[in-house]
């Protein structure tokens, strides 16, 4: 089938890839001419495992293109999907503008029906938002064309995004058009040969169900993160009491671990633009908020530990914070807001970084994947070095903190860590290490939620 994608970012890109590799003539478009020009000569502009293989072998098959020029995407297709960015707006709702813009610009360009996917997470009713801006601009060409806009929600996880889009869980399918339904039913065909993933239901329950999705995830993170907090004032061990509510099938072992906070570009910005739809529809989304706020500290929960270790925390609390760790130099371990992504949206290690700054203190770091990705946010600053090895990062160093749990980081030499830390302190963000351990090498050592 031929298909084209407005938007090459993490879902946009990852989607017109794999649906080229199952066999469609896919194009890519975007307005961004940097990146399209990069994918042209091979550049894959984000990393993610197993991706540049299919994106190489699907374009010297001559199945995937990438363009800026919207009007070769939108003639080229009869199924086009909408993958741009839904960042939040000031009030924490979607902001919807590069949506509607793409709406807006095939309704421009149509010359026959078209199917509108809409794969960009969105607020319930935005499916009807595309539908009027498409009928307006038709009636302002004067020119009648039929067309669906579908609500077609995508639930990869960045880091695994290239297998999960080839073996997805479920394919929701949000439309009550029979004619739209069948045709995206042959799109997802190959992805659903071994057993019925597609779900098709009405296009509100579509786009909520993505919100809820996310929504759920980060209430389970928010809740292992509000027990941690309670484990360490009450004398328990967060990783014991892991273990044994996960073994009830009922809970299970997925997402609960405790940590320094949820990141990235999904979590708090869906979660915040759910509050904001249930409160524009007049209900109070308590859970919601909880699990917003119980976030919002657990990402200032780093510092808080480190202040706590060096006495300072009693100013820090007052908001009295500048310089009150000067002179120190804190290693970090991991910079993206999880393993195997350089994706630094809402990352942990940001606001950890910035609160340390603030303080006075420098921070050398290591991330196998994100470097990149820190130097453009934050450029040249010699209170930031970026190091090429995690061992690299330990040289110097006042103390380690750990905000990423890639595997590298898994196993740790107590005694290099030992020997290299002046102060002999180990913040360990993801609850990687044994404090009995470290403890043993002379290493103060302070985990989320243990004793
Ligand atoms: P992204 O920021 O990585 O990519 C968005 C892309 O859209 C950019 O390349 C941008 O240049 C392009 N764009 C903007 N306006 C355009 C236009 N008018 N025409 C063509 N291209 C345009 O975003 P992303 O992470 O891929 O997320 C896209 C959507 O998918 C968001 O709504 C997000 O919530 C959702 N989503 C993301 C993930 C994830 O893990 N990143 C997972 C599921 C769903």
């Amino acid at each position: 089938m031929k298909i084209s994608i407005f938007g090459t970012g993490y879902v946009g890109l990852v989607t017109g890839a794999c649906l080229a590799d199952v066999g469609h003539d896919v194009i890519c478009a975007d307005v961004n001419q940097a990146k399209i020009d990069g994918l042209k000569q091979g550049i894959i502009p984000i990393y993610e495992p197993g991706l540049e293989n299919v994106v190489k072998t699907n374009v010297s098959q001559g199945n995937l293109r990438f363009t800026t020029n919207a009007e070769e995407a939108v003639n080229h297709a009869e199924v086009i999907y909408i993958a741009v960015g839904t960042p939040p707006d000031e009030d924490g709702s979607a902001d919807l503008q590069y949506v509607m813009a793409v709406g807006k610009t095939i309704a421009q360009l149509m010359q026959s029906y078209k199917v509108v996917v809409n794969k960009s997470t969105v607020p319930v009713g935005t499916a009807d938002k595309v539908t009027a801006v498409i009928q307006q601009t038709l009636a302002e060409r004067g020119f009648a064309a039929e067309f669906d806009v579908v609500s077609n929600p995508e639930f990869l996880k960045e880091g695994a995004a290239v297998a999960d889009f080839m073996r997805p869980d479920r394919i929701v399918i949000g439309t009550s058009s029979k004619f739209a339904e069948d045709i995206m039913r042959e799109v997802y065909a190959p992805f659903n040969r071994n057993h019925e993933k597609i779900i098709v239901m009405d296009v509100r329950s579509s786009e909520l169900t993505k919100y809820a999705a996310n929504c759920m995830l980060a209430t389970k993170i928010s809740f292992m993160n509000e027990m941690a907090n309670i484990a360490e004032r009450v004398g328990a061990d967060i990783e014991n009491v892991r273990k044994g509510i996960g073994s009830d099938p009922r809970i299970g072992y997925h997402f609960i671990y405790a940590g320094c906070g949820y990141g990235g570009s999904c979590f708090p910005k869906d979660v915040q633009a759910l509050a904001q739809t249930a409160r524009q529809f007049g209900y109070v989304p308590e859970i919601l908020d909880a699990v917003e706020a119980v976030n919002y500290r657990q990402k200032h929960k780093l510092f808080e530990m480190i202040c706590k270790h060096y006495g300072v925390w009693d100013k820090a609390e007052k908001g009295e914070t500048k310089d009150i760790l000067k002179g120190k130099t804190f290693a970090l371990w991991g910079l993206a807001f999880k393993p195997n992504t350089d994706d630094m949206r809402e990352a942990p290690s940001r606001v950890l970084m910035e609160q340390l700054w603030e303080a006075g203190a420098k921070v050398q770091a290591y991330d196998p994947e994100a470097m990149e990705e820190t130097q453009r946010i934050y450029g040249q600053s010699e209170d930031l070095r970026l190091c090429g090895t995690k061992e690299e990062a330990l040289k110097g160093a006042s103390a380690l903190v750990v905000c990423t749990e890639w595997k590298t980081f898994k196993t740790i030499d107590y005694k290099q860590i030992s020997q290299s830390l002046e102060d002999k302190l180990l913040i360990d963000g993801r609850n990687l290490y044994r404090k009995k351990s470290a403890n043993e090498h002379n290493i103060s050592y302070y985990g989320i939620g243990v004793n």
